[in-house]
């Protein structure tokens, strides 16, 4: 059996990606071009345009030329933007996938999982326009007495330019697009070089939604040129960023020269604590294995990729995760009963087999560990893996490795394990599995990450998501992610005759 997505590619109604600047859709200035080589089975797939540095200006001038109109624009039409969009992404929600299959090879079996869904992107939507008229100032007493306003408006914040990664554009883009059109900023979105044909048509239903000119550009490409020159360009207030951490830390230097704020979804390295009152340790196991291998792939930024495993259920961990391991099926993203995808590139493929050489020294290679062959060799794919016996200050242990792979660290108390927890630089998640509720809110409050599950894990849209220490800066979803496209501003007026 050889796979091929290309049949795939017409029935998707794939063509051709354009930038989309101030309503219309272009080539790039210079034409240059990116041909999309499908992770599964290196197939080309289609081409989309690279937009160069002086596309982006283009695009930052259109944004900022809208930025007049909609930065004031009406309750009204905020809102019925949003919602009519969130109702065109429920209908599109097959094609999409279908797009999305063919750009990051994630299988349409993986689609209906909440939180990579276009479900959940509309929700993200839904939530957001709730916020648009309740965000807002406030009139405080003043302490000057007498007849002083003392009054806060919240304002649009201006052009932000937000950055997808590969790996979830349905939620990554609905987490920065809805709260910044919702505040009333304007967007230039940057779409990854590997998850474009799906970001174009969401973009195209947004323009149908009513969205008008310039209030959300496209620009397509490569990190450098069209990634740097919106994270320097000086008239990008904002720049809201979900990829990898070395990028965000390029963002936060870029981000001195103008002094723009910033917003930052990075990596992780998520542990999963296994106590021995566990309600059912192999579920623990099957699911935390699970993050790891279905779907993604393990190149999901909030996987529990770090077991941390109560002696007394050591064994029984292993053995679970090992069967979930067995259960994993690779192929063709279209078939039903594929489950797990490849790795994005090659460039990937070759770090993740690196850090599996270097955790055969590091720990017991208990499941996987090569590349898969046969008729998976023109693919990214690499089998689950599973390290047992890991030390926590090991590489695999502490390093994103973003692919199938599973260290497993035993422990013997609960303070061991929640001091094993946080020693990482990252704070993305946590997961705990535990029968005992006063333990798993004693643990649940002692673990420094930013989102934690008891027994479980779902993503939310209206709670926040962000990551402590290096996994990120703010956070996405919720009130505070609106408020973060505004400034505050302050106006003060006597009402009376007085000189200040
Ligand atoms: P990446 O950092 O390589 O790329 C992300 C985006 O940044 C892409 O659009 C890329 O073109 C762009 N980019 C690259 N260099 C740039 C530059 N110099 N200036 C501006 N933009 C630039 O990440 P990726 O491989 O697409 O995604 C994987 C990473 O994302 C992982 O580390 C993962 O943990 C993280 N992630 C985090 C979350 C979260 O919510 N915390 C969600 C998904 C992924």
């Amino acid at each position: 059996m050889t796979i091929t997505v290309l049949p795939h590619r017409d029935t998707a109604g794939l063509k051709a990606g354009q930038l989309f600047i101030d309503g219309e859709w272009a080539s790039a200035r210079d034409g240059s071009t990116w041909t999309h080589h499908h992770p599964a089975t290196g197939e080309e797939v289609g081409e989309f345009a690279v937009a160069s540095a002086a596309d982006v200006d283009d695009a930052v001038a259109a944004a900022g030329k809208a930025f007049e109109s909609w930065g004031r624009s009406t309750v009204t039409t905020r809102v019925s933007v949003l919602l009519k969009y969130a109702g065109l992404l429920r209908a599109h929600a097959d094609e999409l996938r279908a797009l999305l299959a063919l750009d990051n090879g994630v299988p349409l079996s993986f689609g209906n999982i909440y939180a990579t869904s276009v479900t959940a992107a509309a929700d993200v939507f839904t939530h957001h326009a709730g916020w648009v008229d309740k965000v807002g100032g406030t009139t405080l007493p003043p302490y000057q007495g007498g007849d002083h306003l003392a009054m806060t408006f919240r304002e649009p914040i201006g052009v932000v330019g937000a950055i997808l990664p590969w790996n979830a554009p349905f939620l990554l883009f609905a987490q920065k697009v809805a709260p910044a059109l919702g505040a009333g900023c304007t967007v230039v979105l940057k779409a990854s070089e590997y998850a474009t044909f799906s970001v174009v048509r969401m973009v195209e239903l947004l323009a149908e939604a009513g969205l008008p000119p310039g209030v959300l550009n496209l620009v397509t490409g490569p990190g450098d040129p069209a990634g740097e020159r919106l994270i320097t360009h000086p008239d990008v207030a904002k720049v809201s960023f979900t990829g990898s951490r070395a990028v965000g830390k390029r963002i936060v230097e870029a981000s001195a020269g103008t002094l723009k704020r910033v917003s930052l979804e990075l990596g992780g390295k998520s542990p999963a604590l296994v106590f021995p009152d566990a309600p059912n340790v192999g579920l623990a196991a099957m699911t935390t294995m699970g993050a790891v291998t279905m779907g993604l792939s393990g190149q999901a930024c909030v996987a529990n990729t770090r077991a941390l495993v109560h002696r007394e259920v050591y064994d029984e961990f292993i053995t679970a995760a090992q069967g979930m391991a067995a259960a994993v099926t690779y192929g063709d993203p279209f078939d039903p009963g594929v489950i797990s995808s490849p790795l994005i590139n090659e460039r990937q493929l070759e770090r993740v087999l690196g850090y599996i050489e270097r955790g055969k020294s590091e720990g017991r290679l208990v499941t996987g560990g090569e590349r898969l062959d046969g008729d998976y060799a023109d693919g990214n794919f690499v089998a689950p893996t599973i390290f047992a016996d890991v030390d926590n200050s090991a590489t695999i242990a502490q390093e994103e490795i973003f692919g199938p792979v599973l260290t497993v660290v035993p422990f013997d108390s609960e303070e061991e394990a929640i001091a094993l927890a946080n020693d990482t630089e990252y704070g993305l998640g946590a997961g705990l599995f535990t029968g005992d509720t006063a333990r798993a809110f004693r643990v649940a409050r002692r673990l420094r990450a930013g989102t934690i599950g008891i027994n479980g894990f779902q993503i939310e849209p209206h709670l926040p998501f962000g990551g402590f220490k290096q996994s990120g800066l703010g956070r996405e979803g919720g009130r505070s992610a609106f408020e973060a496209f505004t400034e505050e501003k302050s106006v003060l007026m006597p009402l009376g005759e007085e000189m200040m």
